[in-house]
């Protein structure tokens, strides 16, 4: 499920990671979209300015030319001979025009110039410029600037043609200073950072703009051109000498310059636009910036919700972890993170490994009498304990319960022992409060991986031997540990043998009805009855105690009908037994606990008292002491309806569990069995005793018979009689006897 978890994690990343980069690449394509568009539009512009420029310029020419070939029409048409006259019309033009100078030459190219100051000029000689060349080929055409030699800077000639009768007769010339088309250029470009020049095809400046770095172009494009590589050269030259627009880069004190030409159509002219680069840029950087803010900010925010999903899956992944595989009550490891962890170290190389598995001895009591509270505290504890005595990189988990495993390093098997005794010793120590009338046990088993000829068995088989080594100690007093060993082995194979006979064997009749006798001690050691003891009596292995089987039964369930086969022997004898004559006896028989549970059980026992015709109050039935401690109430009500049944009830074992004496006065049993061995754990012996007169005295007041078993000592008897005990079961009077041997007494 995790590896589900962590694969999808891994695909989304992969999916994260590519619509991320998916967004970045568009996003740079599409800024670079943006840039080349602004970049063109930006050209655009700067060719928008040249236009304007250009259009500009030709409009002042064609009006200085409309102006001048009106003139030139008239001078043609009329006789205008007398230069009074014609100097006269002249000024007259000239005050309404921009030109300076003004003129009409003869056929060679001489003219007298009739200044706006009112001054002339007399025999100025054009016939050697290349305008009055155009001029008297028929065409309108003005110079390139030329130095005024009549005063400062530059002038510039215009010239139409005028004709007689077809006949040219001379060039009418006007001439204005380069000031003028200075103006017009002028006009600032991209708020006063960029500049225009006229520049001839040669890529001279013909006019430059008042502009401070318009100079600095120098007087050359070819010339600021000169950085470049000859090829970029070539092919302004080329684009300048075919008359066609371009554009351009160049450097200019470390300024990069972008300029673009177009031809004005007049002369060889071309209208220079330039900027600087940079203030270009500034136009579209905005766009730029403004777009890479918000590939920013989407990323940002991007991110953060990957990393928000990310520490979220991070989180949940911890939780199903958690759920998985930690025990929520004591946070260690549960079984499946155990097995999981366990085969990791086993596998991790050489070492001796020792597999354990521990049970604290009546825990279940632990929650029936102080509660859920102090069980759950009691696990936590223990799961504490643990935790401060594993070693360097061993490992433990709780199985279920109060029942722990886990894994131990060791150099030789007397190190485990030893730890062993730590732990119980610690457990002693930090005794609960409320457990102090209970000591608690620890039940410890090992399996030594090495020992057992270091055969790798899966995990979990190791666990359930050292459970077993557990097992075989759990009924001895005390904390105990052992180590799984052949012995154990056998003793399982012994019993699941058993386990697999059992049902034939019943059939077979290899169950024996043994009685023990039990003796009023108040009345003369008078036999009173007995207790019904089963004993197999094997054809392959001979007498088996009940010890061996009886708890097996009760584990597989076996013992119900083992139970009600034995109430039925003894049904059976005690009819016999009546009917030959006998006096009344008392016989009880063991009911098991699982007995108990069974939905038929009192009709089931009340039905074969009936069949066998059994008088009332002869049956006894021994409900064992831990039968309460399951379920109260069903005890209760059971007793009460076998007592309606005519049966007598007693509570056997009392005093081996943990019941208290205040539970009895609510019990409606008739007798208490107390078991001597229980109370000889002790070494003071008087206060045994005290403790056994008092039960005995108590019961009495509650009106409940007491039958002492396990008596073996004479000089018990005496104390048990003046305690009020009434009745005595045990090897003092006798064992439990066959059958006939029982007659016989
Ligand atoms: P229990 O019901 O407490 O039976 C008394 C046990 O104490 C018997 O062991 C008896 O032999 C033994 N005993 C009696 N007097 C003395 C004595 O002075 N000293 C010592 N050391 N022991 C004495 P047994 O017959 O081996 O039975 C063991 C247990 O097996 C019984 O304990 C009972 O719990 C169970 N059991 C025996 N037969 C049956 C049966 O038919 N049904 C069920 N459910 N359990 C049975
Ligand atoms: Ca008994
Ligand atoms: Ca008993």
């Amino acid at each position: 499920m995790l590896e589900k978890a962590n694969k999808g994690m891994i695909v989304t990343y992969v999916v994260a990671a590519a619509v991320c980069l998916c967004f970045l690449a568009s996003s740079v394509l599409f800024m670079l979209y943006v840039l080349r568009h602004n970049e063109e539009e930006n050209m655009q512009y700067l060719y928008g300015v040249a236009e304007q420029n250009r259009t500009a310029l030709l409009k002042q020419i064609q009006g200085d030319y409309q102006t001048l070939d009106g003139v030139a029409i008239c001078i043609g048409n009329a006789d205008i001979s007398d230069p009074e006259k014609l100097r006269g019309i002249l000024q007259e033009i000239n005050a309404g025009s921009s030109f300076v100078r003004m003129g009409l030459s003869d056929a060679e190219g001489k003219l007298d110039l009739l200044d706006i100051d009112g001054s002339v000029y007399q025999d100025v000689d054009i016939s050697g410029r290349p305008f009055f060349a155009r001029v008297k080929a028929g065409e309108n055409a003005v110079s390139q600037a030329i130095r005024d030699s009549f005063g400062d800077g530059y002038i510039l000639y215009y010239g139409v043609p005028v004709t007689r009768d077809g006949a040219f007769i001379g060039a009418l010339c006007a001439v204005n200073t380069a000031d003028t088309f200075r103006r017009i250029i002028d006009a600032p470009v991209l708020n006063g950072r960029g500049f225009s020049n006229l520049i001839s095809s040669a890529g001279d400046v013909v006019i430059h703009s008042s502009h401070p770095d318009a100079a600095r172009a120098e007087n050359s494009v070819l010339a600021a051109l000169e950085s470049s590589d000859p090829s970029e050269r070539e092919r302004i030259t080329g684009l300048l000498a075919q008359g066609e627009s371009g554009e351009f880069t160049y450097t200019v004190d470390n300024e990069v310059l972008v300029a673009v030409f177009e031809p004005l159509g007049i002369n060889d002219w071309f209208v220079l636009s330039v900027v600087p680069q940079t203030v270009l840029k500034q136009r579209y950087n905005i766009v730029i910036v403004g777009i890479a803010a918000m590939i920013l900010v989407a990323c940002s925010i991007f991110l953060f919700l990957l990393n928000r999903q990310r520490r979220m899956m991070a989180k949940n992944k911890e939780d199903l972890m958690h759920l998985a595989y930690d025990d929520p009550l004591t946070g260690c490891r549960n079984y499946t993170k155990f097995l999981l962890d366990g085969n990791a170290l086993l596998q991790s190389g050489p070492g001796r490994f020792a597999v354990w598995y521990c049970d604290l001895k009546k825990f279940k009591y632990i929650n029936d009498i102080f509660g859920y509270h102090t069980g759950d505290l009691v696990l936590r504890k223990m799961a504490e304990l643990f935790e401060k005595y594993a070693g360097d990189g061993e490992i433990f988990g709780r199985v279920s319960g109060d029942n722990f495993v886990g894994i131990r390093l060791y150099r030789e098997q007397g190190e485990l022992s030893v730890w062993f005794e730590k732990l119980r010793l610690d457990l002693c120590e930090q005794e609960l409060d409320a457990l102090q009338q209970m000591p608690t046990a620890l039940c410890m088993g090992f399996y030594c991986v090495e020992e057992n000829g270091g055969e790798r068995l899966p995990l979990n088989d190791m666990v359930n031997r050292a459970n077993m080594a557990q097992k075989s100690v759990k009924t001895k007093s005390g904390s105990r540990c052992a180590f799984f060993t052949q012995e154990i082995r056998s003793r399982i194979h012994w019993e699941s043998e058993l386990e697999t006979r059992a049902r034939r064997a019943l059939e077979q009749g290899e169950f024996v009805l043994y009685f023990q006798p039990k003796v009023n001690i108040q009345e003369g050691n008078r036999l009173a009855g007995a207790e019904a003891l089963t004993r197999w009596v094997s054809p392959d292995h001979g007498l088996i105690p009940p010890g061996e089987f009886i708890p097996l039964f009760e584990k597989n369930g076996f013992i119900v009908q083992m139970d009600r086969w034995m109430f039925e022997q003894v049904c059976r004898w005690l009819q016999g037994y009546l009917s030959a004559g006998n006096p009344p006896i008392n016989i009880a028989v063991n009911v098991s606990r699982l007995g108990l549970l069974q939905e038929d059980f009192v009709d089931y026992y009340a039905a074969v008292k009936e069949r066998y015709g059994i008088p009332d109050r002869l049956l006894e039935l021994e409900f064992t002491e831990s039968i309460i401690m399951e379920d109260d109430f069903l005890f209760r009500d059971t007793v009460v309806r076998m007592q309606q049944k005519g049966f007598i009830c007693s509570l056997d074992d009392f005093g081996a569990g943990y019941s208290s004496l205040n539970l009895l006065k609510n019990l409606p049993i008739d007798v208490l069995k107390l078991d001597v061995l229980f109370f000889k754990r002790g070494v003071d012996i008087r206060r045994e005793r005290v403790v056994v007169a008092n039960i005995i005295s108590m019961a009495r007041e509650l009106h409940i018979k007491t039958i002492v078993e396990g008596v073996e000592k004479t000089e018990q008897i005496e104390f048990l009689r003046r305690s009020g005990c009434d009745i005595v079961q045990g090897y003092v009077f006798s064992r439990p006897v066959p059958l006939a041997e029982f007659d016989a007494l």
